[in-house]
């Protein structure tokens, strides 16, 4: 089978096509031909070292496909079924091994493009809405990258609820699509963001920030969010926030500080099972829309980070192999 392989640090050049032999499934496991391959910010931070990856690897954390074989213990899944999972190594592949534990049958209508984005993206967004700072109806709540795959989930999800977003973004096309997804303040990273915040909220701040873009957004979070609000930092695609002094905290307002990640938060497959139900749920009653702005092929994995890296990309994007 064909995959994609990395085998130094680097640039989006180090996504190298290669023949490899078919993974086998173990007896817990699911033998999945990929028909769709998510591919996700954090996808650069192992490509680049940012987080740590013993070399060589196959990058990529999601995929959606149909089974081809199951594993001798292997019950709630049979060949044939279409199945996505996320949280899993070597996903830029033609074939994966996908433990059952973690996969999710994805419901009848879902294209593989959409199922192969839903859960790494999806997932967190619903995390990060109902659990981390459970988002209350009335609420304001700032989002970055309003127009990224978490951020158009997040604004959607947020909004359903009965927030208002404020998001962040760095073009008109992308502001857009902010607004269509729900936002109801859409603002620019050169913005006084915190000043804009206020203003649009008598002053109090919001009461969650959402911060998925790290360096470059993290002081305006601190600065925006109400007295004994959140600040949840899931992600640093501008680079890492710099050692930070906790008593900072104090005179911002008794903010509470996170940085959470998705695995601590689908601990139990009862967890992962409500949370994709809830997802996929709302994928098929039309309440979010999964935007998939662009396909590419497997071999031009490099032009996917490329294109993400580079600010291009709204929505998710995927691989098909
Ligand atoms: P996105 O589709 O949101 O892409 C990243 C976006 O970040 C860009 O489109 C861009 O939007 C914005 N951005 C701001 N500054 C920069 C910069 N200097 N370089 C590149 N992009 C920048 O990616 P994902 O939806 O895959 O992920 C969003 C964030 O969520 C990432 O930080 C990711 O690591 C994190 N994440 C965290 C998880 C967790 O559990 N902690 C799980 C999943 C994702 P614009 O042009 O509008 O600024």
């Amino acid at each position: 089978m064909r995959a994609i392989q990395v085998s130094r640090r680097g640039g989006p050049e180090v996504l190298e096509i290669a023949e490899m032999p078919d993974p086998r499934p173990g007896p817990h496991d699911l033998l999945v031909r990929t028909e769709a391959i998510g591919v996700n910010f954090i996808d650069t931070y192992f490509r680049t070292g940012v987080y740590p990856q013993p070399l060589p690897y196959v990058p990529g954390e999601e995929g959606s496909g149909v089974v081809e074989a199951v594993g001798a213990d292997v019950r709630d899944f049979v060949p044939g079924d279409r199945v996505a999972w996320c949280g899993t190594t070597g996903n830029y592949a033609e074939k994966v091994v996908v433990p059952a534990a973690v996969a999710i049958a994805v419901p009848e209508g879902v294209p593989a493009p959409q199922a192969a984005s839903t859960l790494g993206q999806g997932l967190t967004a619903h995390y990060l809405v109902y659990s981390t700072y459970p988002v209350q109806s009335g609420d304001t709540v700032l989002v970055h990258a309003g127009a990224g795959g978490v951020g158009l989930m997040l604004t959607q999800l947020a909004t359903k609820i009965g927030a208002r977003v404020i998001t962040t973004v760095s073009s008109d096309t992308k502001e857009k699509l902010s607004r269509e997804a729900g936002a109801v303040e859409v603002l620019r990273y050169d913005d006084d963001i915190a000043a804009r915040v206020r203003e649009f909220t008598d002053g109090e701040g919001v009461a969650a920030a959402y911060d998925g873009v790290g360096a470059a957004t993290f002081d305006a979070s601190l600065a925006s969010v109400r007295i004994r609000g959140t600040v949840a930092l899931f992600g640093a695609a501008s680079g890492l926030v710099p050692p930070f002094d906790p008593q900072r905290l104090n005179p911002a307002g008794s903010l509470f500080l996170t940085r959470p990640t998705l695995a601590h938060y689908v601990r139990t497959r009862e967890e992962l099972a409500w949370r994709a139900g809830e997802v996929f749920g709302a994928v098929v009653d039309g309440t979010l829309n999964i935007r998939v702005s662009a396909q590419y092929p497997l071999e031009s994995a490099a032009d996917a980070h490329r294109d993400l890296e580079g600010r291009k990309t709204t929505g998710s994007i995927v691989l098909i192999p």
